[in-house]
């Protein structure tokens, strides 16, 4: 079974010279340093970050301060490039290393932090200054559907007699998203137009879609790849996991109910994903580290492929996430967001390691910088449900958010924002940042 590989990144004592890393509140203490992709005001060319408090350590600049002389040339190189994907195929014991360099930089009273603290100014941008990008080129985006709660929820809706399918135990179920439409946190996401129908066997009319909805979703990146017909063992999946995100697969339910069967949604996802920018690398989240599902008695036990002791011991990740929504209204009277909702990660049926290897068992291969997503993040309580059309039971019940409104889907102007943060006793909390979009009207 695997050790737990704590070092001194994650030492709850250390302070940075960065003086909002030390925040108790922020997202981005020392003990985080998410990697992410920014663009700096005055020019085209994105270029790697790492969150440090309300800063962000600019690494091609620091790399050109030679603040990161101490890692191979080919892990420069890929601090000096456009997108996190050559770090991401360098692996995680590269990025491991970017991380200790990065820690020694930004601590306080460390030879290595008063060299850097001498250079701030040249190597640290204040977050509010600069856009965030998709951290990654994705080539290939597949989400699933992991959460047994989300899944029995949505199908009693549809099947109230047969709310889970018989293969829902034995698979980890997913589809093949769309890369093309995956945007990054802050994006306006225009409302679709698509197939909807009155009746269940149609006719169908053309219209914008009337059941808008959000789902709340943890991403995880591909590192290295693998090659096509190598499948990728349970036990070696975490070392192809780079980091993970937020991730909202906005969805139009109404389009979904008609298209769906047989071959799964397509259009009422593919209109837009948005990501959070920062990929929180697993190294990050090892203090935070859950057990695997652990099934009732009368369950299936997974598939050997899909079970290891160290997937059932510390498979999961304990992650509390939240949903915040902003509508106009609320905005415009200058009122705070609301919360929807909040539930935890470490709920679900499937782990992130057994997706990857139900993903390439087939000899499918991955490729850095490809994105895996969880599928909607559920539990079992009422108030933990991570999409609308489960919290307003499909609009029978519509939300309501304490000024007035209520909402069973969301309107035009809305404001969808998640997030995301880790804590634990004997160690520092860390954070995902926030995963928002505002749904525009539909053009025309
Ligand atoms: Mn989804």
């Amino acid at each position: 079974m695997t050790t737990p590989q704590l070092d001194d990144t994650h030492d709850p004592t250390a302070v940075s010279w960065v003086e909002s890393a030390n925040a108790p509140d922020t997202d981005f203490p020392l003990a985080n340093l998410p990697f992410g992709i920014f663009r700096h005001d005055y020019e085209e060319r994105p270029r790697v970050g790492i969150a440090i408090g309300d800063q962000v350590l600019d690494c091609l600049a620091a790399t050109h301060e030679g603040l990161f002389a101490d890692v191979d040339p080919s892990v420069r190189a890929a601090l000096m490039s456009w997108s996190l994907n050559a770090l991401m195929a360098l692996g995680r014991d590269d990025a491991r290393a970017v991380r200790r360099v990065a820690h020694r930089l930004l601590r306080a009273g460390t030879p290595e932090g008063e060299r850097a603290r001498a250079m701030a100014r040249e190597i640290l941008v204040p977050m509010d200054a600069i856009g965030m990008r998709v951290p990654a080129e994705i080539g290939d985006y597949s989400d699933f559907y992991a959460s047994v709660h989300h899944a029995t929820n949505v199908g009693a809706m549809f099947r109230p007699d047969n709310p889970l399918l018989p293969n829902y135990k034995w698979i980890p179920i997913g589809y093949h998203g769309r890369a093309s439409s995956i945007v990054a946190s802050g994006t306006p996401v225009r409302r679709p137009r698509g197939q909807v129908v009155a009746t269940p066997d149609g006719p169908p009319t053309v219209a914008p879609s009337q059941r808008l909805d959000y789902e709340l979703e943890v991403g995880a990146f591909i590192a290295r790849g693998n090659r096509q017909g190598e499948p990728i063992a349970l036990a070696d999946a975490e070392q192809h996991l780079f980091g993970l995100c937020l991730v909202n697969d906005w969805s139009a339910r109404d389009v979904q109910q008609w298209e769906y069967q047989p071959l799964g949604p397509f259009l009422s996802k593919s209109f837009a994903t948005t990501v959070s920018p920062w990929v929180v690398t697993l190294d990050a989240l090892e203090p935070f580290r859950a057990p695997g599902f652990e099934r009732p008695a009368g369950d299936p036990a997974p598939l050997p492929y899909l079970d290891d002791a160290t997937n059932r011991a510390r498979g999961g990740f304990d992650i509390t996430l939240e949903v915040w929504l902003r509508t106009a209204a609320m905005r415009a009277a200058g009122a705070d967001a609301v919360r929807l909702s909040r539930g935890d990660f470490s709920g679900m049926y499937w782990t992130l390691g057994q997706m990857l290897a139900h993903h390439t068992s087939n000899g499918c291969n991955l490729r850095p910088g490809d994105l895996i997503a969880s599928g909607t993040v559920s539990g079992p309580t009422p108030d933990s449900r991570g999409c609308l059309l489960e919290l307003a039971s499909r609009g029978q019940s519509p939300v309501a958010l304490g000024n007035g409104e209520s909402r069973a889907f969301l309107q035009d102007g809305d404001e969808v924002m998640l997030r995301g943060w880790c804590e634990r006793e004997g160690f520092r909390r860390i954070g995902f940042g926030t995963c928002a979009g505002e749904v525009l009207p539909v053009l025309g």
